[in-house]
């Protein structure tokens, strides 16, 4: 069996990572790693690529930066020249971006199979492209993988019952394992001059695209009484001219997965934005304040592992404060989402 895997973004590096170890493991199975060049940075590229030990993508399409509708059109006339020749059983894209949903559209569009991973999360939130991807993403694949119960309930709303399986999330998996490589040569040169300190990351739209909001956040994160290590997205980073805050937040460059694993264990506690990490934060024991108005992981939410502040300074500064924390679910599978997902492709075959 051939599979083509898309990939283009942080996260999905993360998440194909482990996904292409159980493939190599089949020999019955070839992978193609298509990537579309969507996140092109060394330290938003490259050094997961190394870290994470992905066999080198037979395919770079080199989309790079533009708007969504420039660089979605442009990534799904690519997509579909490399599908033309490599004509393969089965394509398989991850999460929310723009290249996943390219890759559905161009798999569908040329009847061929397509599997969806990270499958019925939704924000109800439609002001995020992310949820557009998602939405649009699950309706054109034909095989939904759900990282939760709550996924899959959500799917079965919308009519997809029959063609979604439950895996468990693969970043759990991704955690599991590499968080057992990670040694003091992970250790970012930052923390050589802290104890104590919060972990951040802000990049999502709706904040980089409100200046006001962005504002409130790095003002809130001014007056936290630990420093803050911001690792800084280059959307965000962009931005940073605009904005007022002090030197209690400690801004670095994007940094590694293993070093952003050591980088939360020693954390004592997170503020993010970001999806990946509040799911991250959970599965390494560290309560979360989330800087939006919702949230798809609403299973970390329980027992005051995550709150949801928004851009509100206030709330930010109240929040943090919260330690009384209680159990934490099992929602997100036993570790073993990938070979889930490589057997339920399989099964197709029967
Ligand atoms: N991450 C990383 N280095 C960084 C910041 C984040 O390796 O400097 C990892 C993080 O641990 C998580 C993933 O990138 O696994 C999250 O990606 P991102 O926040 O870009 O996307 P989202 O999760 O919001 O889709």
């Amino acid at each position: 069996m051939k599979i083509a895997t898309i990939i283009g973004a942080r996260p999905q590096f993360i998440k194909a990572a482990t996904l292409s170890r159980v493939v190599r493991a089949h020999s019955d199975i070839k992978e193609v790693l298509i990537h579309t060049g969507q996140h092109y940075d060394a330290n938003m590229s490259d050094v997961f690529f190394r870290q994470l030990q992905i066999p080198e993508p037979d395919y770079n399409l080199e989309v790079g930066s533009a708007s969504h509708g420039r660089q979605t059109g442009q990534m799904l006339e690519r997509i579909e020249e490399v599908l033309l020749k490599e004509k393969p059983d089965w394509v398989l894209t991850y999460g929310d971006t723009n290249s996943t949903v390219a890759g559905a559209l161009a798999a569908v569009k040329l009847h061929i199979p397509t599997a969806h991973v990270e499958a019925g999360l939704r924000s109800f939130n439609r002001k995020m492209p992310e949820e557009i991807n998602r939405i649009a993403s699950d309706h054109i694949s034909d095989l939904l993988f759900a990282p939760t119960q709550n996924a899959m309930a959500l799917l079965a709303k919308e009519g997809l019952a029959d063609i979604s399986r439950f895996s468990g999330d693969v970043m759990y998996d991704s955690i599991l394992f590499y968080s057992k490589i990670v040694t003091e040569k992970h250790k970012p040169a930052v923390l050589d001059e802290l104890n104590a300190y919060y972990l951040a990351t802000v990049h999502r739209p709706e904040n980089t695209d409100a200046p006001e909001r962005l504002q409130h956040i790095f003002s809130a994160f001014s007056e936290l009484d630990k420093p803050v290590v911001l690792p800084i997205h280059p959307r965000t980073r962009h931005l940073l001219d605009n904005i007022q805050f002090n030197d209690n937040i400690r801004i670095i460059d994007p940094v590694g997965y293993l070093e952003m694993l050591y980088l939360l264990k020693h954390s004592a506690k997170v503020l993010t934005d970001s999806g990946g990490l509040q799911k991250e934060a959970y599965f390494m024991n560290k309560a979360c304040i989330t800087l939006r108005d919702q949230t798809e992981w609403i299973e970390t939410l329980e027992n005051n592992w995550n709150f949801i502040v928004a851009a509100d300074k206030d709330k930010i500064l109240d929040k943090i404060q919260v330690n009384n924390l209680g159990a934490r679910s099992d929602a997100f599978g036993d570790g073993h989402a990938a070979e889930k997902i490589i057997n339920g492709i399989l099964d197709t075959e029967e």
